[in-house]
């Protein structure tokens, strides 16, 4: 997919007044300093679209992003912050669950892991919700240009292993990117733009 237009069109902490055009939408997720401005500016092709997080956990917004003109790629705030409050930390909880629970337009979560990382409990439990909620997900493995080529590879099988071995009999669709060499960045786009054709093909 050629990435035509992005613009930002709105930022807020309800659903209720996330964009009402029934355009398809992509949410990406993860842990702060997943990498996930870089991830979204890459995807794009604008430098500054999304801001890369000077401080981690600042950007508590759900961010809608229109793309080409039909679809919406939402920038959702980091978790697993350590630094906000448990207050700030409820009303957060509060705000993502209901986006993810009441978003009608909602395609695909794409939930982003370090790829240098060992499996952590609080994504795992993030992505055994969505499961349970019949949200479709996809993992997106960021920064592997960190990593020598043969690394990636058993890291990846050993975390989708993790995945299998505990809930999931089948491991999600996965991706590999790296924001730095744009590894990934064609497939993933590729993805979404496969899921639009099939929508506007089929129409709900
Ligand atoms: P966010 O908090 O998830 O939005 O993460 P950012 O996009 O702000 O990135 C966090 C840090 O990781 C920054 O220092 C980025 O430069 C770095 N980073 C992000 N993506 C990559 C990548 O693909 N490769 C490398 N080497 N570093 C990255």
């Amino acid at each position: 997919m050629k990435i035509k237009s992005a613009q930002f069109v709105v930022s807020n902490t309800r659903v209720e007044k996330c964009p009402q055009e029934p355009l398809p939408e992509y949410a990406f997720i993860g842990r702060s300093n997943v990498g996930k401005s870089s991830l979204i500016n890459t995807l794009t092709q604008r430098k500054g679209l999304a801001k890369t997080s000077g401080r981690p956990g600042k950007t508590q917004l759900i961010n809608h992003f229109k793309i080409n003109e039909n679809w919406f790629l939402v920038d959702l705030p980091g978790y697993g912050y350590a630094r906000v409050s448990k207050k700030e930390k409820k009303t957060f909880q509060k705000y993502i669950t209901d986006y993810f629970l009441k978003r009608q337009q909602l395609v695909n979560a794409f939930v982003l892991i370090d790829i240098r990382h060992e499996p952590q409990k609080i994504d795992l439990e993030f992505m055994e919700w969505l499961g349970g909620k019949g949200i479709p997900f996809s993992i997106v493995f960021t920064k592997a240009d960190k990593l020598k080529p043969v690394v990636i590879e058993t890291q990846v099988a050993s975390y989708l292993n993790a995945l299998t071995s505990g809930v999931w009999e089948e491991a999600p669709p996965h991706f590999v990117t790296s924001s730095q060499s744009g590894l990934g960045r064609e497939t993933l786009l590729n993805y979404i733009d496969n899921i639009n054709r099939s929508i506007r093909q089929n129409p709900v």
